[in-house]
């Protein structure tokens, strides 16, 4: 609710409003930048804990903004989300993810570059287009679907049906769909009965203290408890994981103690620019 207060200036005292305020203003910067090409992926490995290999590769978007410099996506993905223009941007981060992947593909042949994963929004699952851009960039860059490999929150796989079918027609397609950030929504194990996914990538939460092993420390016991059963889960079920957000060795090596191949983590390697990608894969630089 909003007040007149001195001056007669509109105040807002319970921050209902004021975001929508906020983003109506940051929904038309974001417009002008989608517009500019102002928005840059950057790029972070995934690789194999025991050898560092690189396997796959997360995408990740960040806003160029003239004056303010590199914007991080906590910053104006919300915004995004709420004025519609995710879906605008998120078109644009599949096909420029789409496009480089095919790109390091032809230059670094196929062992190089063996998936990429765009993270996708619960509001461009409810596009009733979203299938057809998927088919669309896919012909236009020359990216193999299975090479794609969405990466959806648990809340935006989970309402409804239409969702459902529309993960099933990308799985059929060929698309690989991840489950980001798992073990941090309310549903999880019933979500994986319905939801066609390949890949569960282990929330950073977790991961967070899973190497301290002192006696009494009921925290890390958990963690450890909880990351173990999900590789377990994603054993039976046949799906792959990815642990995320892992920060040093220790936490690397307690994770392929518990059933873990593949990580993700400033340890292996934080984002980066596409050139800086470009330059590992023609080995001139190491991770
Ligand atoms: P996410 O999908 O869970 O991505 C992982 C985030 O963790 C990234 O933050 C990444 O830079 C960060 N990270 C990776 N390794 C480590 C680590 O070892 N330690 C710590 N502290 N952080 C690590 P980023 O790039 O700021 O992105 C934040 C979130 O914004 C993403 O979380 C994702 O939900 C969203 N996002 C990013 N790009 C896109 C996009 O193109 N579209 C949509 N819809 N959302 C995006
Ligand atoms: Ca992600
Ligand atoms: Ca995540
Ligand atoms: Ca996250």
């Amino acid at each position: 609710a909003k007040q007149r207060g001195k001056n007669n200036r509109v105040r807002y005292h319970d921050g209902m409003e004021q975001p929508v305020l906020a983003h109506a203003r940051i929904g038309g910067e974001l417009r002008r930048a989608l517009d500019e090409g102002e928005f840059r992926l950057h790029y972070q490995p995934i690789c194999l804990l025991r050898t560092g290999q690189v396997v796959g590769i997360e995408s990740l978007v960040r806003w160029e903004h003239p004056t303010r410099g590199l914007i991080p996506p906590s910053e104006f993905i919300p915004a995004a989300e709420a004025t519609g223009l995710i879906v605008p941007l998120g078109r644009f981060v599949l096909r420029e993810a789409c496009r480089q992947a095919a790109a390091w593909l032809a230059e670094f042949g196929p062992e190089s570059m063996q998936k990429i994963g765009p993270n996708v929004s619960a509001r461009q699952l409810h596009d009733p287009d979203f299938v057809s851009d998927v088919r669309a960039i896919l012909a236009e860059t020359g990216l193999p679907a299975d090479r794609l490999v969405l990466e959806l929150t648990e809340s935006a796989v989970l309402r409804g049906k239409q969702v459902l079918r529309t993960l099933n027609e990308l799985h059929d397609m060929g698309v690989r769909l991840a489950l980001d950030d798992f073990g941090t929504g309310e549903s999880s194990l019933s979500l994986l009965r319905a939801f066609p996914a390949s890949i569960i990538k282990l929330d950073k939460s977790f991961v967070d203290g899973i190497e301290l092993d002192e006696p009494g420390t009921p925290e890390a016991d958990a963690r450890q408890a909880v990351a173990h059963a999900v590789a377990q889960l994603a054993g039976a079920l046949g799906l792959d994981t990815v642990a995320e957000g892992i920060e040093c060795q220790e936490q690397a090596d307690r994770l392929l103690r518990l059933g873990y191949t593949l990580g993700q983590g400033y340890h292996l390697a934080r984002p980066m620019p596409a050139e800086r990608m470009t330059e590992m894969f023609a080995g001139q630089r190491q991770l």
